[in-house]
């Protein structure tokens, strides 16, 4: 008999014995309880002792390695039943397991961002007292991807499986897949046309899909009609509960094999050493003190036009990021001062934010596989409400949630990595990572006269920051997923409708340093066989959106360039040569030998517009920031740079002062540049008087003047600080409207009325 069949015979209803929670008790007095005993002791369910973890370490080391290789080997697995190459390539799913209350107790490797968004997930069913209705039982089926409940945005689609054992709830199993389409307003899985949550796409808030181990009809037949691409979502669903199961079926194995105490009392502890190790690992590892890194992006919208006009505006966003590192080595993350959310798709919930500062840990502080929700335990956040990163709007979008999330999380890793080199850990030291953008995002009729839809994830592979002793990695990065992977050409062109001209090195697009960032990459797609594909672009294009490490230089912005009604196929007939990439936007064989519409700019986020057969886009992905004076890179380096297209020759004087084939002449240079430097500076008494005159004068763009009006007007003590450190007026602020800061203000009035 099958160890399935085995376990099922041990498992007897609920109702049975009360509450489906230990000793009869509901899940939700279990997780109350939880949270009691963290308020009252600072310990994971107040426990003082490891027992089980010091009279038999080897014992405990086994329970884990056993669960965590379950969760592994059920994402190796599964993803096999996927179809999609987001899933399958790319591996953007994981696993993970949780304690009943819904706290992490190990993980697979992938998308790691959603082992924290899920168990949000778990939680928010177990305070809404599913149990009682719609019912927590054996072999019961659940979904969610409600940011507002716990996710990043609807297209991370979350299948959550609840274990039990005799009757009694000891666990969940959890996964999620990133969709390729989500059946948003906008083709693609981070839509640019929602403003609000009503055109996000499939909408699944933590709901019951299905029982005895079977999805209900009704949901699997919704799914089908929800987005642009049933059949990859109905395999991604079958990929999400095959995995979960798997993960259930390594949880029955060991509980039968060390029995159902050692399983609860090591959940207990493995959280509770997770929280200590991480507790350890900042004591160790990061100087205490308050660590600032302001971070700001553009959401360029005003061209628009088919937007309705209060979301048809240019709005720039905000993070004043303040990371602390306490006495007591708990990290804390405040982003007090934030600017609003807006009638766009790049707001955040908090649970997208905590999801990410989980990825971010597990790439610096904690860079193994011992990791779980004790992390979260030891970590502080502020996400004010109202602001993007806490939208608490029940009608605005998340769509692309990423948007401005990546580029203030700048903040986090600057900041830790002053941290770490103030310690001397200067190995782990890490300048902020590249935007994942350009997105290849649209849909249409494809090149087999089918409906479809497409994000091409060659975006998980942008430029890695640059490092105190090495450069950044190039185009092998992203900083939601440890394990980024471009996938390939080939599969990508197996569904979508344009072909690879050419994909390679972008030069330039590296943040200079002595240690440079990580270069971006670029690809010339072909519109292929198809009659209307609608084509968006994602990105920054006229602001840097991030800042290197000591004198390293931001990553490049990002421009547009696509042709359409092209003379492509002349060149072709007529066997003359044609562009297959775009190294030099100043000197560009595609704006030379392609005729056509071009749209040439720096537009580089934009709503869907039509391409066809034989139209050009050229995807351009992003590079990171460097680490140092450009002036400190060895000669050699730079001219590897040159040489290997990572660098335009142009640049290797203006920027680095290298001449090349000339140490001496290089040396000269550099001491000149430097000389230079010197005489463009001014004291910083003088530009803080020039500055605060700017603010005073309100000598800025509209954008610039609404945000700060927005930071000032929904944060007392960043106002404050605004015009202490500013010398401004105690009442100073800008005189712009902020409509969206109102609607928050109404809205809170509003739940106070309700209740
Ligand atoms: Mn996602």
């Amino acid at each position: 008999m099958a160890i399935v069949d085995r376990t099922r015979e041990l498992e007897r209803l609920a109702e049975e014995r009360g509450g489906i929670g230990w000793g009869g008790r509901s899940a939700r007095e279990m997780l109350a309880e939880s949270e009691r005993l963290f308020a009252e002791t600072g310990r994971y369910f107040g426990i003082e002792e490891l027992e089980l973890k010091r009279n038999d370490p080897i014992r405990f080391e086994k329970l884990f390695s056993r669960l965590r290789g379950g969760l592994v080997s059920a994402r190796e697995t599964a993803l096999n039943i996927s179809a999609s190459p987001i899933v399958k390539e790319i591996g953007e799913l994981s696993f993970a397991l949780y304690t009943p209350e819904g706290d992490s107790v190990a993980l697979s490797t992938g998308i790691i961002v959603h082992v924290h968004t899920m168990s949000d997930a778990i939680k928010y069913m177990i305070r809404q007292g599913y149990e009682d209705n719609p019912g927590i039982a054996p072999r019961d089926i659940f979904t969610n991807n409600d940011a507002m409940i716990g996710d990043v945005h609807n297209a991370d689609v979350q299948t959550i499986v609840p274990i039990f054992w005799e009757g009694e709830l000891v666990g969940w199993a959890a996964g999620v897949t990133h969709e390729i389409d989500i059946g948003a307003k906008t083709p693609g899985s981070v839509p640019v046309g929602p403003i609000s949550r009503f055109e996000d796409g499939i909408d699944l808030p933590a709901k019951k899909i299905g029982s005895d181990d079977e999805l209900w009809r009704d949901h699997v037949l919704a799914g089908l009609k929800g987005t642009r691409t049933p059949m990859y979502w109905t395999l991604d669903e079958k990929t999400r509960i095959a995995g979960c199961h798997m993960v259930r079926e390594a949880v029955e194995r060991v509980i039968l094999e060390e029995g159902v105490e050692a399983y609860k009392q090591f959940i207990r502890e493995v959280i509770e050493d997770g929280r200590r190790s991480f507790q350890s690992r900042v004591r160790e590892m990061l100087i205490p003190g308050r660590y600032r890194a302001p971070a700001f992006t553009e959401n360029a919208f005003a061209k628009e036009e088919q937007l309705p006009s209060y979301a048809r505006v240019d709005t720039m966003m905000h993070a004043p990021v303040e990371i602390r590192v306490t006495r007591d080595a708990k990290l804390e993350m405040d982003y007090e001062g934030a600017s609003s959310w807006g009638y766009h798709s790049s707001n955040c919930t908090p649970s997208a934010m905590q999801g990410a500062v989980w990825v971010q840990l597990t790439q610096t502080l904690i860079p193994n596989d011992k990791v779980n929700d004790g992390a979260y335990l030891g970590l502080n956040t502020n996400f004010p409400p109202g602001t993007w990163t806490n939208h608490s709007n029940p009608q605005a979008s998340t769509g692309i949630a990423w948007a401005f999330l990546i580029p203030s999380f700048m903040g986090f890793i600057k900041s830790v990595s002053r941290a770490l080199q103030a310690r001397g850990f200067v190995e782990e030291v890490l300048a902020p990572y590249g935007l994942t953008s350009n997105a290849f995002q649209g849909g249409g009729i494809d090149q087999y006269g089918r409906q479809s839809a497409t994000t091409n994830f060659g975006l998980s592979c942008v430029g890695g920051g640059g490092k105190m002793i090495l450069d950044g990695l190039d185009y092998a990065a992203a900083m939601w997923n440890p394990e980024g992977d471009m996938g390939d050409m080939e599969m990508w062109e197996l569904i979508e409708p344009f072909l690879y001209i050419g994909q390679r090195v972008k030069p330039n697009t590296a943040g200079p340093g002595r240690h440079r960032g990580g270069s971006g990459y670029e690809a010339l797609r072909l519109a292929w066989k198809t009659p209307f594909y609608e084509m968006q672009n994602i990105g920054n294009g006229r602001m840097f959106i991030q800042t290197g490490l000591w004198g390293g230089y931001p990553a490049a912005t990002g421009y547009r360039h696509n042709v359409r009604n092209t003379n492509f196929f002349e060149l072709v007939e007529r066997r003359e040569p044609y562009p297959t990439h775009e190294p030099d936007p100043a000197d560009s064989e595609l704006a030379r030998m392609i005729e056509g519409e071009r749209q040439f700019d720096l537009e580089t986020t934009t709503l869907p517009e039509v391409m066809r057969q034989g139209d050009l886009y050229l995807c351009c992905f992003r590079g990171a920031a460097g680490v140092g004076d450009p002036l400190e890179r060895p000669y050699e380096s730079v001219m590897a740079d040159v040489e290997g297209g990572y660098l335009l020759p142009r640049y290797a004087e203006s920027v680095y002062g290298v001449k090349p084939g000339d140490v001496a002449k290089t040396d000269a240079r550099r001491a000149e540049m430097r000389e230079e430097r010197g005489r463009r500076a001014v004291p910083v008494r003088e530009w803080m008087r020039s500055e605060r005159q700017r603010i005073l004068d309100g000598d800025m763009i509209e954008p610039i003047k609404v945000m700060y009006a927005e930071s000032i007007r929904l944060s007392e003590s960043w106002a404050r600080e605004f015009r202490e450190f500013w010398d401004l007026p105690e009442d100073f602020d800008f005189d712009v409207p902020t409509p969206t800061v109102e609607l928050t203000k109404a809205l809170r009035e509003q739940e106070a009325t309700i209740g």
